[in-house]
Order: structure tokens, then sequence, then C-alpha cells
């Protein structure tokens, strides 16, 4: 049986929205009076401190990369990760550039993927939908993989950055 603690996060899911690529335009429906998120218990929240989902919405260069990374460590457990489009997947059209990161999930952990380029405001009201039902089960549980596999990711994160020190805000 699902805990009240846990069908309240379900329904009341403060996001972080960091927009890195062009996909970030198809959020601006989702959050405002044509889709309307905020039926759904879903909404924009001040800081990063404040939220439960953090949503990436593009591509990734090595500049955001680095923003990605403190921002989602800056979120209090348990926190959650919604990549949206190509680019997050496999690096999309950007896969062979030199300034860009091909994939999020050597970064931070991801718990769901809304595939496209872009996907359409339904698309991501599905993903939240998925999200919700893993919340319930108890399986959306990227915020646990980042503390057990902190090792892995930091290295990951240290090839495409470099020097860790200069930029990390502390280990977790
Ligand atoms: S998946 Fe498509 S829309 Fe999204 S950032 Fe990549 S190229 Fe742009």
């Amino acid at each position: 049986m699902t805990g009240i603690g846990t069908l309240s996060r379900v329904k009341s899911l403060w996001v972080t929205y960091y927009v890195t690529g062009c996909g970030g335009v198809e959020l601006l429906p989702v959050i405002t009076s044509r889709f309307d998120a905020e039926r759904f218990g879903i909404i924009v929240s001040a800081t990063p401190r404040q939220s439960d989902v953090l949503i990436v919405s593009g591509f990734l260069t090595t500049k955001t990369l680095r923003r990605i990374i403190r921002t989602y460590e800056q979120m209090p457990d348990p926190k959650y990760v919604v990549a949206l489009g190509a680019c997050t997947i496999n690096g999309g059209i950007y896969w062979d550039s030199y300034a860009t990161a091909d994939k999020l999930e050597f970064y931070i952990p991801v718990d769901i993927y809304v595939a496209g380029c872009m996907p359409r405001p339904e698309a991501i009201f599905m993903g939240f939908g998925h999200l919700m039902g893993m919340i319930k089960q108890g399986k959306a549980d990227g915020w646990k993989r980042y503390k057990e596999r902190y090792e892995w990711y930091k290295k990951n994160q240290d090839k495409a950055l470099g020097n860790s020190k200069k930029w990390r805000m502390r280990d977790v």
C-alpha cells in the first residue's frame, strides 16, 4: 500500500526547469494555460533547494553540464530527473560535437526519458505520468543510485569537465 507521504509527494511535484536546448520551447505551453501542468500538482519551483524534479530539456554543452550537476546536487532527497529529447539520450544531432556531452545519464541519474526532437507537451505529461507511477511503486530511485555509484559518476564528470575542485560544491 502506498503511504500518505508518497501520495502527497506524487500530487505535489515541484520542478526546476534547466532549459539547455531548443526543446525548452515546448515547456512554455506545459506550464501556462494551454496545458496547465498545475492541474496535476506540477509547479515551477523558485530554487533547486525546494525542488523534487529536475527537467533537462535538450543538449548539454560542457559549460551547462557543470551547472546541471551543481543544480542537481543542491536539490534535497528524494529527487527525480526527467530528460527531454534525443539529445539527452545519445547526443541527438550533436552526438559528435566537440562542445557537447552526449549522454546525460553518465553524469547524473535519469529517472524518465521522454524521447523526441522535441517531445510535444502531451508526451511530457505522459512522461510525468510514468514518473508518478514509479514514485508510487518506489522505483524512482535515481537519487539513491547517485549515492551508491558516486565514484562512477564523479569519474565521468571529471573526465568531461576537468579538475573537479574548481567547480564541485562538495562530495555527496
Ligand atoms: S532533442 Fe532536438 S529539440 Fe531537443 S535539444 Fe536536441 S535538437 Fe534541440
